[in-house]
């Protein structure tokens, strides 16, 4: 079982775009692939208890979270300003290599620069649950995870 961490604004499921029925892909969604301890740990979930060898990160264009994160003005509240601050490095990152380009290149740079970081992170968890001592499935049947 593969697990496919995706934004939850995108118009395709993970399940169609690799020909999958529903129960096939462990699939996390939530807005702009943000990561925080529910999301990580429902990966090191499918990771250790399902036998997921493989996490994919979806990005995808003209991503509300993170053009929401473009927009963002001042100090972000709430939920939602939770996910923008999530967001905010890629943004920054992504403002850094486009400065005086158009707000749709910005935008979809800024789309990798996240799903990037996110890629990141989950190789930090997965390598910190190898510290910690835990065994995944995929690698009692000599899978390369
Ligand atoms: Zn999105």
């Amino acid at each position: 079982m593969r697990l496919s961490s995706s934004c939850s604004d995108s118009r395709v499921p993970p399940e169609i775009i690799f020909d999958k029925g529903l129960g096939e892909i462990f699939v996390v969604r939530v807005a702009g692939n943000v990561l925080d301890p529910v999301v990580l740990g429902s990966i090191e979930y499918a990771a250790e208890h399902l036998g997921s060898p493989l996490v994919m990160v979806l990005g995808h264009e003209r991503c509300g979270a993170v053009t929401a994160a473009v927009d963002a003005k001042g100090k972000p509240e709430g939920n939602i300003g939770a996910i923008i601050k999530n967001i905010a490095p890629a943004v920054k990152q992504a403002k850094n290599e486009y400065k005086g380009k158009d707000k749709a290149e910005l935008v979809e740079t800024a789309i990798n620069d996240n799903a990037k970081t996110s890629c990141g992170k989950h190789r930090e968890t997965v390598a910190g649950h190898e510290e910690a001592g835990y065994r995944r499935k995929g690698e009692d049947r000599g899978r390369k995870v």
